[in-house]
């Protein structure tokens, strides 16, 4: 999954799918073909979404209590991640509230969302927006793993793993058990992502009837819009912080973060930039080292500004393409739900496509919406790596700061 040649392989398959679809479509069989393969790609990734987030999440509440023993450092890198995930996610769904030029072009398909969706549009009303979110989080848990209810699985993940947190003993074996049923299924998941080329090949085969220019010209301005909106977080947002918070000057922090910064735009990995990162913050911006090699590790992790900033314009994005209604509950959803799979995504390329997926089916957007994307994700994920990195850094000043 992180070789690099899993990227220009994804490339390959959109396009060969392309040109299949191109020179043969008509062709019986490889229409069939292709569709069960695409139906059985996708019912794949449904079948390992749900095991994914629950155990990922229960465990890394349990993994977050170990880290709680470090008392205020992780309180205040925590305070700063989660503060400034929020403000990504803001910034993306207030750009693409205001502009959103791909809606001068139609729709790729009006087709009804794959859920009864968890808001019901036609109530209205605050009181009615709130209930019909509680309805949908709380929930008997064996009905929402069942029923792909993701907000459902995430309350139920959060309240056990809170829970466990609370009630086990220090020298409890369960959270080490629960992580090893989480790297379990992440075995699963990378078997399920190995195949991975295929389903791009037959998702790109069967929409290409459906991909025209406008739908080309669509995409470009949806990555403009994300370059744009994470250009703001990354140029303006935090280099504000650093200045306010830590006292560092933007030109001061542009010049000691260049190199991880630069790695991370070639890498598209902040994992495999977290080296350079650690030296970069001991070195260069004087962070203590014990310091740095607490909030680093954790802010490649759970740490992605980028890509919650990336993942909420997406999701309006495809919501339009795919013609499914967004309304305030639904976007209420995006942001809760963006938090948590930005914080759940591995800092490897790409590896916001399982979350976003979690995010799409929350509001019902069909997970072959997926395909459209992966045309325009490799350039994109360059530079949303980069501002996930230049977020830990800053992380990394605040924490020595004020912790
Ligand atoms: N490539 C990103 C990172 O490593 C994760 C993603 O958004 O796909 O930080």
């Amino acid at each position: 999954m992180t070789s690099k040649w899993f990227a220009p392989l994804l490339i390959l398959a959109a396009f060969s799918g392309w040109l299949a679809a191109s020179l043969f479509s008509g062709l019986t069989w490889l229409d069939t073909t292709t569709a069960i393969v695409q139906s059985s790609f996708l019912a794949a990734l449904r079948m390992i979404i749900v095991p994914l987030i629950f155990f990922s999440l229960f465990s890394g509440v349990l993994q977050l209590r170990a880290a709680g023993a470090m008392g205020r450092l992780a309180g205040v890198t925590v305070a700063y991640y989660a503060f400034t995930s929020a403000i990504a996610i803001t910034i993306g769904l207030i750009v693409v509230f205001f502009i959103h030029p791909w809606t001068a072009y139609p729709p790729l398909a009006e087709i009804p969302p794959l859920s009864s969706g968890l808001i019901d549009a036609e109530a209205g009303g605050v009181a009615s927006l709130i209930g019909n979110l509680l309805n949908s989080m709380l929930v008997n848990p064996f009905s929402a793993l069942a029923e792909l209810n993701i907000l459902g699985v995430l309350t139920t993940a959060l309240l056990f793993g809170s829970a466990a947190a609370l009630t086990l003993p220090t020298n409890s074996r369960w959270p080490a058990l629960l992580e090893e049923l989480t790297q379990t299924i992440y075995t699963c998941a990378r078997w399920v992502l190995t195949t991975l080329p295929l389903g791009i090949f037959a998702i790109t085969y069967q929409l290409t009837d459906r991909i025209d220019l406008n739908t080309l010209v669509s995409l470009g301005h949806f990555a403009g819009v994300v370059f744009g909106a994470t250009a703001i977080h990354g140029v303006i947002v935090l280099p504000l912080i650093a200045w306010v918070l830590a006292g560092v000057t933007p030109l001061q922090l542009a010049r000691a973060i260049s190199q991880p910064v630069l790695t991370a735009l070639m890498t598209s990995s902040s994992a495999a930039t977290l080296p350079l990162s650690m030296t970069t913050a001991e070195e260069k911006l004087g962070v203590t080292r014990n310091k740095a090699a607490f909030v680093l590790p954790l802010g490649a992790t759970i740490n992605m500004d980028g890509t919650a900033l990336f993942e909420g314009i997406a999701v309006i994005f495809l919501a339009y393409m795919f013609g499914v209604q967004i309304d305030a509950g639904s976007v209420i959803i995006i942001f809760l739900i963006t938090m948590l799979a930005s914080a759940g995504a591995p800092g490897i390329p790409s590896g916001s496509m399982a979350g976003l997926q979690v995010i799409l089916l929350a509001v019902g957007i069909p997970l072959e919406a997926i395909g459209l994307l992966l045309l325009i994700e490799r350039p994109l994920d360059t530079f949303r790596t980069a501002v996930n990195v230049e977020g830990d850094l800053v992380g990394a000043l605040i924490a020595e700061k004020w912790s």
